[in-house]
């Protein structure tokens, strides 16, 4: 629990929300600012800030939470997709500091769009490189 954390304060139940999946590690709440009605946030309920700090057991809890609120937006809502999508640091998009997973009912009618714009890498060698240091990382 972080007293000045806003998702704490809904998991304390000093701000409401409108709840739809709740167990003992877990909520799931409609976004107050729906990128698609029926957008969906999935937290822990231990404060951890991103994903680096959560242990695997919880963030196992909550990827079942993301699953069975998928499922519902598609039975409940007739969603044709669904977008997961998650933001760890503000320069990634996070203003909530409470890790979350946005579950996004889609339509194909949404008018919803991604501002996703594809690069690409210089050559091959820079490609390789990125990637060794990657795995590299991974073993140490
Ligand atoms: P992010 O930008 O990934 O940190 O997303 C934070 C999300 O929290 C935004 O989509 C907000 O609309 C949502 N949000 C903020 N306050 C509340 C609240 N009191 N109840 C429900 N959703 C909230
Ligand atoms: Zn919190």
């Amino acid at each position: 629990m972080s007293n000045d954390c806003i998702f704490c304060n809904i998991l304390a139940g000093g701000i409401p929300a409108a709840t739809i999946l709740e167990n003992d590690d877990i909520l799931a709440f409609l976004d107050i600012g729906p990128i698609v009605k029926g957008h969906t946030l999935v937290i822990p309920k231990q404060h951890v800030e991103t994903i680096h700090e959560i242990s695997t057991e919880q963030l196992n809890a909550v990827m079942i939470g993301v699953q069975q609120v998928a499922a519902a937006l598609v039975k409940a809502l007739g969603a044709e997709g669904v977008n997961i999508t998650q933001a760890n640091g503000a320069v990634a998009g996070q203003v909530v500091p409470h890790l979350h997973f946005h579950v996004i009912p889609r339509y194909a009618d949404d008018g919803h769009h991604w501002n996703w714009n594809a690069k690409s890498y210089d050559s091959p060698e820079e490609m390789g490189s990125v990637k060794e240091r990657i795995i590299a990382s991974m073993g140490a």
